[in-house]
């Protein structure tokens, strides 16, 4: 299986090659396969798609905000034409089920672009009545941005940057993960085909010392990075030192907790849909899940049933619901947080092992995992595992349940399941995190806004909120009349 783009980078409407910089070599995670391979970008690549960006961007700021609206409408429409393609390249890309990546990534992407096509040219500033004199705000834009992707949703994490990032007149230079590298060209691609002026949205392939070498870049105004905690800080650090516009949107630990008068059958879909999605590697997965006591039993009894009938195998198999970790060095972090679970006490309720999957052998799966019993202070309760591991809690009280919920460096999602909604909203509105659901997990519509609290993260991605961390106001004061001066 192939999947070999015509060259490693994007730039300036054109692939471009450097076969100076480091072999990439990209993995189907199912099988071990290498697919395709790219090349670290060069400090030459580097120079060229920041120059490239640099030199694109005024022209298109100064376009009528309607225009570059249209554009992005054409994009979006082409990556919902070519849909099952893309599908088909995110799961060679990142090994999840056709399944999953037929509906939920490019598509993500593409109401993205449409949402910000259409929000752009109503996204205007303040009128500012100062009594005779008055003022008013500009939206400008920032100039050269930097987008930094995770693996677990490649094209929808492009699509989430880039599309706010040019509705505001920026141009971008985008690094996929490592990892998962192929579909930020097939956007790329897709832009130009929709019009996008060259030298907007340039890729440019690499670890993270590109990354780093971009955020250092002078001509860069902003970074906007999904990734881990740590990777946050540095770039932080890096965007602070020159005084950049940053957005993070890091890991999670969230919580999702379920009372005792819940619908059954919905809390534990939502649960399952909090875990198990994308094979476990969702940042806002809900993976400590909080069981009132009179439900916990029934709860943890179904949840087995239904978590033991997931289908997981061939990720190219319409039919099947769970396809393998991203790479051997998140299979082995994973099936190493099992074993402390075990280790730590707590009970392997069910999963646990790696499948053997004839034709798969050298793939990276996991069963999904469910562990109960667990307590507070167990490492699998505390540290992001990303992976589909489960931990259920038990909890009398709902101050209880707060307290503990919120006991956490993190603050990226939590959701409660409750039919009192009264109670529901009394609890969301004491939890910790920028991202909730009632009734609901992992849902994240465009229209909403999408980043994390404390440690998970700084800015927002998604809805009008975006527009504002790619954007920076200038105010205007304009005087009627005789300028007021003691001199
Ligand atoms: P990493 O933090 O390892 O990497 C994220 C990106 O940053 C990669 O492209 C990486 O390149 C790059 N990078 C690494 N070091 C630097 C640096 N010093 N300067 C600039 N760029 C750098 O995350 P993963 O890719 O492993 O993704 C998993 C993490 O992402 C999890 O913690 C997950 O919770 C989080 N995540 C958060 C989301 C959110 O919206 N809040 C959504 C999805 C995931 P390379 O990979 O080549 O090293």
């Amino acid at each position: 299986m192939r999947a070999q783009p015509e060259a490693s980078h994007y730039i300036n409407g054109r692939f471009v090659e450097d076969e100076q910089g480091a072999a990439l070599p990209v993995i189907y995670p199912a099988t071990g396969e290498t697919i395709a391979t790219l090349h670290s970008a060069t400090p030459n690549v580097i120079e060229l798609a920041v120059e490239a960006a640099r030199a694109a961007q005024g022209a298109w700021a100064g376009m009528k905000p309607v225009e570059r609206g249209r554009i992005l409408r054409r994009a979006a429409d082409l990556l919902r034409a070519r849909n099952d393609d893309l599908a088909k390249l995110e799961t060679l890309d990142t090994g999840k089920a056709i399944q999953e990546t037929l509906a939920a990534d490019a598509p993500s992407a593409a109401d993205c672009l449409e949402y910000f096509a259409g929000a752009i040219a109503a996204y205007n500033g303040d009128f500012i009545d100062l009594g005779g004199p008055f003022a008013y705000t500009r939206h400008e834009a920032l100039g050269v941005c930097v987008g930094i992707g995770a693996w677990n949703y490649p094209i929808q994490i492009a699509g989430w940057k880039s599309a706010p990032a040019l509705a505001m007149g920026n141009a971008m230079v985008f690094k996929p993960s490592e990892n998962t590298p192929l579909s930020a060209l097939a956007l790329a691609e897709i832009y130009t085909e929709a019009g996008l002026p060259d030298g907007l949205f340039n890729v440019v392939q690499g670890y993270g010392d590109v990354g780093a070498a971009l955020v250092e870049h002078d001509a860069v105004a902003k970074v906007s990075v999904t990734g881990s905690v740590p990777t946050g800080r540095r770039v932080l650090a890096l965007a602070g030192s020159k005084m950049k516009h940053a957005t993070m949107e890091l890991g999670g630990k969230s919580p999702l907790i379920i009372f005792d008068d819940a619908d059954l059958e919905n809390a534990i879909g939502g649960a399952m849909l909090g875990n198990f999605y994308s094979t476990g590697q969702v940042c806002s997965n809900g993976t400590r899940v909080f069981v009132q006591k009179g439900l916990h039993d029934r709860f943890v009894e179904r949840l087995i049933e239904r978590t033991k009938k997931i289908r997981i195998g061939d990720p190219l198999d319409p039919e099947t619901q769970m396809g393998p970790l991203v790479n051997k060095a998140q299979h082995q972090k994973v099936t190493d947080y099992i074993r402390i679970g075990r280790e730590e006490g707590a009970k392997l309720a069910c999963g646990g092992n790696v499948p053997s999957l004839q034709g798969f052998e050298e793939g990276c799966f996991v069963e999904p995992t469910v562990f109960a019993g667990v307590r507070d202070d167990m490492r699998i309760a505390r540290e992001e595992i990303f992976g589909p591991v489960m931990s259920v809690l038990s909890f009398d009280h709902e101050d209880e349940v707060i307290e503990r919920a919120n006991a956490t460096e993190f603050g990226l999602a939590a959701g409660v399941f409750t039919r009192d909604l009264p109670r529901a909203h009394r609890v969301i509105s004491q939890l910790q995190a920028g991202t909730c659901w009632i009734n609901a997990y992992n849902l994240t519509p465009v229209e909403m806004p999408f980043g994390g609290y404390k440690q998970s993260g700084i800015g927002r991605e998604n809805a009008l909120e975006a527009l504002g961390h790619y954007s920076q106001v200038k105010s205007v004061y304009v005087e009627t009349g005789n300028v007021d001066s003691p001199y």
